[in-house]
């Protein structure tokens, strides 16, 4: 559906010109939900901009649905937007419309009668829960509630794409989940294509299915969110995956000598990650079983991400040394964990 091809996108600034894109190559098939995540000034704002071209890339190409929008002006531009929505941080609404106005302002140029542009607002605030608020102003609703407006003006002309750009940020996690099960909904019933750029990787977990990781105007690492979940090949990557983790959280422990992570003499703290989707051994009760060892979990974080579970545990292996030293010769031979011996007191 998107094929953006070597985009660079550069500013002029004082010092001469900065990158705020740089060399990006990326393909976001039809019906997919695509993230972008980074770090704030990461350049995903200006590189999401050339996909509807409210920026222009200095250099390289934008295709979407197999038509250059790059060579693109004039009327013809005008109507390829049309095919591109796009929701914001913010939600930009305009403040002294009705909720219903708001949704209607993209129709009043399709040349639209009054009934249709009726029928359709109708339409597509029943789609986005909002049907008894036709009457009311921006100020009057919730974030939750002005992002639903948002949603319903920018599928007004019935896009193929919908870029969103933070369109959660600024919510609070509940609202952000219901947010996120909307435009998953829209994705599924309506085939829309989505593309989301977020600094969370909640978000990204959540809704999409595959992802880009973005820094300094490049993509540094992109493909199916299970699998840069559970193999980052990037240190940024993994910096974002810990954020919401609790499984890091135990080196943090150790250094601060918590007593939750005291070990007594023989027994090892280990931490292991689940690497691939089709994990469904009961790794912790077989080394129990096998070894004749203790196994004390002291966390466990396990979630479902694109309907495999991911993740793993932290927990203390006790036993008699030799049973000890067998159980973690024979783990890292499963190739669905990741071992990481923490700590070691035999
Ligand atoms: P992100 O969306 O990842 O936060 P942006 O795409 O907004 O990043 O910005 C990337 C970089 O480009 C930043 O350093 C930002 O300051 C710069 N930038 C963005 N827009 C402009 C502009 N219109 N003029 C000059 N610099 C810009």
């Amino acid at each position: 559906m998107i094929e953006l091809t070597n985009i660079v996108k550069e500013y002029q600034g004082a010092g001469g010109a900065f990158r705020a894109v740089n060399d990006v190559t990326l393909t976001i098939q039809t019906g997919e939900v695509f993230g972008i995540i980074g770090y704030s000034g990461a350049g995903k704002s200006t590189l999401v901009r050339c996909i509807n071209l409210l920026e222009r890339p200095t250099s390289g190409t934008v295709r979407v649905d197999g038509r250059d929008v790059t060579a693109l002006t004039g009327a013809e531009l005008r109507r390829e937007r049309q095919s591109i929505g796009i929701i914001f941080q913010h939600f930009n609404l305009f403040p002294s419309r009705t909720v219903a106005q708001n949704v209607a302002f993209p129709l009043a140029k399709l040349g639209l009668s009054r009934e249709e542009i009726d029928a359709r607002v109708t339409e597509l605030l029943a789609l986005v829960e909002l049907s008894d608020k036709a009457a009311a102003y921006p100020e009057q609703l919730s974030g939750g509630q002005k992002q639903r407006v948002a949603i319903a003006r920018a599928l007004a002309t019935r896009p193929s794409v919908l870029l969103c750009d933070e369109a959660t940020s600024a919510l609070d996690p509940t609202t952000t989940h219901s947010i996120l099960s909307l435009l998953k909904q829209l994705n599924r019933d309506l085939g829309l294509t989505i593309v989301v750029i977020t600094h969370q990787m909640n978000v990204v977990k959540e809704i999409c299915d595959r992802v880009a990781v973005m820094e300094r105007g490049r993509v540094i690492e992109s493909g199916p969110v299970y699998d840069v979940f559970a193999n980052p090949s990037h240190e940024l990557t993994r910096e974002f995956i810990s954020s919401t983790s609790t499984l890091t959280r135990v080196n943090e422990l150790v250094a601060e000598g918590s007593p939750v992570v005291a070990l007594r003499p023989g027994e090892v703290l280990v931490r292991l990650n689940y690497q691939r989707r089709d994990v469904n051994e009961p790794i912790i009760s077989s080394i129990s079983r096998s070894f004749d060892i203790d196994v004390n979990i002291i966390f466990a974080d396990v979630e479902v991400v694109a309907d495999a579970p991911i993740g793993g545990t932290v927990a203390i292996l006790s036993g008699t040394r030799d049973r000890v030293d067998a159980a973690l010769a024979y783990l890292p031979q499963n190739e669905n964990v990741r071992v990481e011996v923490i700590a070691d007191a035999r």
